[in-house]
Protein backbone atom coordinates (compact mmCIF):
# COMPACT_ATOMS: atom_id res chain seq x y z
CA UNK A 1 0.00 0.00 0.00
CA UNK A 2 0.92 3.21 -0.66
CA UNK A 3 1.13 6.08 2.33
CA UNK A 4 2.76 9.28 0.50
CA UNK A 5 5.71 8.74 -1.25
CA UNK A 6 5.89 5.19 0.99
CA UNK A 7 5.22 1.83 0.63
CA UNK A 8 3.97 0.03 3.19
CA UNK A 9 3.30 -3.80 3.75
CA UNK A 10 2.23 -5.79 6.61
CA UNK A 11 4.77 -9.44 6.64
CA UNK A 12 2.13 -11.59 8.07
CA UNK A 13 3.69 -14.29 10.09
CA UNK A 14 0.39 -16.18 10.69
CA UNK A 15 -1.97 -16.83 13.58
CA UNK A 16 -0.99 -18.46 16.99
CA UNK A 17 -2.42 -18.92 19.83
CA UNK A 18 -0.97 -17.76 23.13
CA UNK A 19 -1.67 -19.80 26.30
CA UNK A 20 -1.31 -18.09 29.84
CA UNK A 21 1.95 -19.15 30.59
CA UNK A 22 3.17 -17.46 27.72
CA UNK A 23 3.47 -21.02 25.27
CA UNK A 24 2.76 -20.14 21.70
CA UNK A 25 1.39 -22.19 19.15
CA UNK A 26 0.56 -21.97 15.53
CA UNK A 27 -2.93 -22.35 14.46
CA UNK A 28 -4.30 -22.60 10.85
CA UNK A 29 -7.10 -19.56 9.70
CA UNK A 30 -9.35 -23.05 9.36
CA UNK A 31 -9.00 -23.29 12.98
CA UNK A 32 -10.29 -19.68 13.61
CA UNK A 33 -13.68 -20.18 12.31
CA UNK A 34 -14.37 -23.60 14.15
CA UNK A 35 -16.67 -22.78 17.20
CA UNK A 36 -15.11 -25.11 19.60
CA UNK A 37 -11.36 -23.97 18.81
CA UNK A 38 -13.23 -20.61 19.65
CA UNK A 39 -14.40 -21.31 22.62
CA UNK A 40 -11.32 -22.66 24.19
CA UNK A 41 -9.67 -19.71 23.37
CA UNK A 42 -12.11 -17.44 25.40
CA UNK A 43 -10.88 -19.82 28.23
CA UNK A 44 -7.50 -20.96 27.92
CA UNK A 45 -5.34 -18.75 25.57
CA UNK A 46 -5.93 -16.01 23.27
CA UNK A 47 -5.50 -16.04 18.96
CA UNK A 48 -3.61 -13.29 17.77
CA UNK A 49 -2.75 -12.52 14.44
CA UNK A 50 1.60 -11.46 14.05
CA UNK A 51 1.88 -8.86 11.03
CA UNK A 52 5.22 -6.84 11.41
CA UNK A 53 5.54 -3.67 9.35
CA UNK A 54 7.47 -3.19 6.50
CA UNK A 55 8.01 0.77 5.05
CA UNK A 56 10.13 1.96 2.36
CA UNK A 57 10.70 5.28 1.12
CA UNK A 58 13.51 8.13 0.91
CA UNK A 59 15.32 5.50 0.25
CA UNK A 60 15.13 4.12 3.86
CA UNK A 61 13.98 0.80 4.73
CA UNK A 62 12.19 -0.10 7.91
CA UNK A 63 11.12 -2.67 10.16
CA UNK A 64 8.46 -2.16 12.83
CA UNK A 65 7.83 -5.43 15.28
CA UNK A 66 9.92 -7.93 13.55
CA UNK A 67 7.92 -10.39 15.15
CA UNK A 68 8.13 -14.02 16.46
CA UNK A 69 11.02 -15.12 13.55
CA UNK A 70 10.18 -19.00 13.80
CA UNK A 71 12.24 -21.09 11.24
CA UNK A 72 14.96 -18.50 11.78
CA UNK A 73 17.10 -19.91 14.01
CA UNK A 74 19.57 -22.70 13.54
CA UNK A 75 17.98 -26.38 13.60
CA UNK A 76 14.55 -24.67 14.29
CA UNK A 77 11.63 -26.90 14.48
CA UNK A 78 10.00 -24.68 12.48
CA UNK A 79 11.40 -24.94 8.69
CA UNK A 80 7.93 -24.37 7.07
CA UNK A 81 6.85 -20.98 8.53
CA UNK A 82 6.70 -17.47 7.72
CA UNK A 83 9.21 -15.19 9.18
CA UNK A 84 10.25 -11.70 8.65
CA UNK A 85 12.92 -12.93 6.14
CA UNK A 86 10.81 -15.10 4.42
CA UNK A 87 8.13 -12.50 3.80
CA UNK A 88 10.43 -9.71 2.71
CA UNK A 89 11.94 -12.27 0.21
CA UNK A 90 8.59 -11.10 -1.72
CA UNK A 91 9.45 -7.96 -1.76
CA UNK A 92 12.97 -9.03 -3.03
CA UNK A 93 14.50 -7.10 0.03
CA UNK A 94 17.29 -8.99 2.48
CA UNK A 95 17.29 -8.33 5.81
CA UNK A 96 20.75 -6.53 5.09
CA UNK A 97 18.86 -3.80 3.43
CA UNK A 98 16.63 -3.14 6.54
CA UNK A 99 18.18 0.31 8.01
CA UNK A 100 15.66 0.62 11.15
CA UNK A 101 13.97 -1.40 13.25
CA UNK A 102 11.61 -0.03 15.56
CA UNK A 103 10.59 -1.41 18.44
CA UNK A 104 6.80 -0.42 19.85
CA UNK A 105 7.70 -1.87 23.18
CA UNK A 106 9.54 -5.09 24.26
CA UNK A 107 7.35 -8.11 25.08
CA UNK A 108 8.38 -11.31 23.30
CA UNK A 109 5.84 -11.58 20.82
CA UNK A 110 7.22 -7.85 19.27
CA UNK A 111 10.69 -8.72 19.69
CA UNK A 112 12.03 -12.24 18.58
CA UNK A 113 12.50 -11.84 14.97
CA UNK A 114 14.98 -9.18 16.25
CA UNK A 115 18.21 -11.79 16.42
CA UNK A 116 18.72 -15.58 15.34
CA UNK A 117 20.64 -18.57 16.49
CA UNK A 118 23.10 -18.66 13.88
CA UNK A 119 25.11 -22.37 12.18
CA UNK A 120 27.98 -21.11 14.88
CA UNK A 121 25.04 -21.08 17.28
CA UNK A 122 26.00 -17.15 17.65
CA UNK A 123 23.31 -15.10 18.49
CA UNK A 124 23.04 -13.22 15.59
CA UNK A 125 20.76 -10.06 14.52
CA UNK A 126 18.63 -10.59 11.87
CA UNK A 127 19.23 -6.91 10.38
CA UNK A 128 22.62 -7.05 10.32
CA UNK A 129 23.37 -3.27 9.28
CA UNK A 130 20.07 -2.29 11.20
CA UNK A 131 19.83 0.70 13.97
CA UNK A 132 17.47 -0.86 16.58
CA UNK A 133 15.00 1.92 17.74
CA UNK A 134 13.46 1.36 21.40
CA UNK A 135 12.54 3.78 24.07
CA UNK A 136 14.91 4.63 27.05
CA UNK A 137 11.61 3.91 29.53
CA UNK A 138 11.07 0.49 27.90
CA UNK A 139 14.62 -0.83 27.96
CA UNK A 140 14.85 0.17 31.78
CA UNK A 141 11.56 -1.36 32.66
CA UNK A 142 12.40 -4.45 30.61
CA UNK A 143 15.73 -4.85 32.63
CA UNK A 144 13.59 -4.42 35.72
CA UNK A 145 10.97 -7.08 35.31
CA UNK A 146 12.63 -9.94 33.52
CA UNK A 147 11.96 -12.54 35.84
CA UNK A 148 8.58 -11.06 36.86
CA UNK A 149 6.12 -12.23 34.11
CA UNK A 150 2.92 -11.45 35.59
CA UNK A 151 1.69 -14.57 34.08
CA UNK A 152 -0.55 -13.00 31.70
CA UNK A 153 -0.72 -13.26 27.83
CA UNK A 154 2.45 -12.47 25.84
CA UNK A 155 3.53 -9.80 28.21
CA UNK A 156 6.59 -11.43 29.06
CA UNK A 157 9.78 -10.00 28.20
CA UNK A 158 12.94 -12.36 26.66
CA UNK A 159 16.12 -10.09 26.96
CA UNK A 160 19.00 -12.26 26.67
CA UNK A 161 19.52 -11.79 22.96
CA UNK A 162 19.01 -8.50 22.71
CA UNK A 163 21.31 -7.92 25.25
CA UNK A 164 24.06 -9.06 22.64
CA UNK A 165 22.14 -6.49 20.30
CA UNK A 166 22.72 -3.71 22.99
CA UNK A 167 26.32 -4.65 24.62
CA UNK A 168 26.99 -4.45 20.16
CA UNK A 169 25.72 -0.38 20.38
CA UNK A 170 23.34 -1.36 17.83
CA UNK A 171 20.37 0.07 20.33
CA UNK A 172 19.36 3.81 20.11
CA UNK A 173 17.41 4.30 23.26
CA UNK A 174 14.91 7.04 22.85
CA UNK A 175 14.59 9.35 25.60
CA UNK A 176 11.93 11.96 24.46
CA UNK A 177 8.15 12.14 23.85
CA UNK A 178 8.38 12.46 19.69
CA UNK A 179 10.92 11.35 17.67
CA UNK A 180 11.64 11.23 13.53
CA UNK A 181 13.89 8.68 12.67
CA UNK A 182 13.27 9.30 9.39
CA UNK A 183 11.51 12.28 7.36
CA UNK A 184 7.68 11.10 7.78
CA UNK A 185 7.90 8.95 10.50
CA UNK A 186 7.37 10.26 14.01
CA UNK A 187 7.57 7.72 16.77
CA UNK A 188 5.06 8.91 19.98
CA UNK A 189 5.78 8.07 23.24
CA UNK A 190 2.41 6.77 24.55
CA UNK A 191 3.16 4.70 27.60
CA UNK A 192 -0.30 2.69 29.03
CA UNK A 193 0.34 -1.06 27.19
CA UNK A 194 3.97 -0.73 28.74
CA UNK A 195 5.77 2.12 29.91
CA UNK A 196 7.90 2.67 27.10
CA UNK A 197 5.18 1.82 24.65
CA UNK A 198 5.56 3.94 21.59
CA UNK A 199 3.30 3.82 18.34
CA UNK A 200 4.25 4.80 15.01
CA UNK A 201 2.66 7.91 12.88
CA UNK A 202 3.42 8.37 8.79
CA UNK A 203 2.78 11.18 7.68
CA UNK A 204 3.50 12.52 3.96
CA UNK A 205 2.20 14.45 1.29
CA UNK A 206 -0.72 14.73 2.90
CA UNK A 207 -0.98 10.69 3.55
CA UNK A 208 -1.25 9.52 7.05
CA UNK A 209 -1.42 6.25 8.72
CA UNK A 210 -0.59 4.59 11.68
CA UNK A 211 0.93 1.64 13.61
CA UNK A 212 -1.04 1.48 17.04
CA UNK A 213 1.31 -1.69 18.65
CA UNK A 214 -0.56 -2.96 21.63
CA UNK A 215 -2.29 -0.16 22.64
CA UNK A 216 -4.68 -0.85 19.98
CA UNK A 217 -3.56 -4.20 19.18
CA UNK A 218 -5.95 -5.32 17.03
CA UNK A 219 -10.01 -4.30 15.00
CA UNK A 220 -11.48 -5.31 18.00
CA UNK A 221 -9.90 -3.33 20.70
CA UNK A 222 -11.19 0.15 18.68
CA UNK A 223 -13.82 0.95 20.98
CA UNK A 224 -12.34 -0.80 24.67
CA UNK A 225 -11.26 2.59 25.81
CA UNK A 226 -8.12 0.14 28.04
CA UNK A 227 -7.52 -3.24 28.55
CA UNK A 228 -6.83 -3.74 32.28
CA UNK A 229 -5.50 -7.13 31.87
CA UNK A 230 -2.57 -6.23 29.76
CA UNK A 231 -2.02 -2.99 30.11
CA UNK A 232 0.65 -1.45 32.79
CA UNK A 233 -1.05 2.00 33.18
CA UNK A 234 -4.88 1.54 32.15
CA UNK A 235 -5.48 5.54 32.31
CA UNK A 236 -2.55 6.46 30.41
CA UNK A 237 -3.37 3.67 27.97
CA UNK A 238 -7.19 5.37 27.89
CA UNK A 239 -5.74 8.93 27.29
CA UNK A 240 -3.44 7.87 24.84
CA UNK A 241 -6.25 5.67 22.83
CA UNK A 242 -8.93 8.37 22.81
CA UNK A 243 -6.25 10.61 21.44
CA UNK A 244 -4.85 8.69 18.51
CA UNK A 245 -8.05 7.40 17.22
CA UNK A 246 -9.89 10.91 17.82
CA UNK A 247 -6.68 12.58 15.84
CA UNK A 248 -6.29 9.38 13.03
CA UNK A 249 -10.35 10.10 12.58
CA UNK A 250 -9.59 13.39 11.54
CA UNK A 251 -6.75 12.98 9.29
CA UNK A 252 -8.80 10.02 7.62
CA UNK A 253 -5.46 8.11 8.23
CA UNK A 254 -5.30 3.99 7.53
CA UNK A 255 -4.72 2.27 10.58
CA UNK A 256 -2.05 -1.22 10.96
CA UNK A 257 -2.86 -3.35 13.59
CA UNK A 258 0.02 -6.09 14.62
CA UNK A 259 -2.46 -9.13 16.35
CA UNK A 260 -5.61 -8.39 14.31
CA UNK A 261 -7.00 -11.93 12.92
CA UNK A 262 -9.59 -10.40 10.25
CA UNK A 263 -9.25 -7.22 9.34
CA UNK A 264 -5.85 -6.08 9.54
CA UNK A 265 -5.80 -2.22 8.40
CA UNK A 266 -8.38 0.30 7.51
CA UNK A 267 -9.99 3.41 7.77
CA UNK A 268 -11.87 5.14 10.69
CA UNK A 269 -15.76 5.60 10.34
CA UNK A 270 -18.37 6.37 13.28
CA UNK A 271 -21.40 4.34 13.46
CA UNK A 272 -24.75 5.77 14.72
CA UNK A 273 -24.02 4.84 18.73
CA UNK A 274 -20.62 6.76 17.73
CA UNK A 275 -18.54 3.98 18.10
CA UNK A 276 -15.61 3.57 15.59
CA UNK A 277 -15.90 0.79 12.83
CA UNK A 278 -13.45 -0.50 10.42
CA UNK A 279 -14.29 -0.02 6.59
CA UNK A 280 -11.65 -2.02 4.18
CA UNK A 281 -9.46 0.14 1.67
ZN1 LIG B 1 2.76 -6.24 24.38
Amino acid sequence: MQVGSFIVEQLSEGFFEIFKDGTIQKIGPAALENQHIESDFQRNTIAVGIDPLFISGYEMNIIVDPGLGWGLDYKSRFKDTSNVKTNLDIFDVRPEDIDFVILTHLHFDHTAGCTFVSDEIKTTPTFPNARYLVHKKEWEHAIAHIDQSSGLYGDGYRLDELYKLAAEGRFRFIDRENFFPVRGLELIHTGGHSPGHMVLRIHDHGNTAWYTGDLIPSENHLNQTALPITDTDPLQAKKMKTEILKRAYNEKAVIFFYHSLFKKAGKLSLNKEENFVLYDL
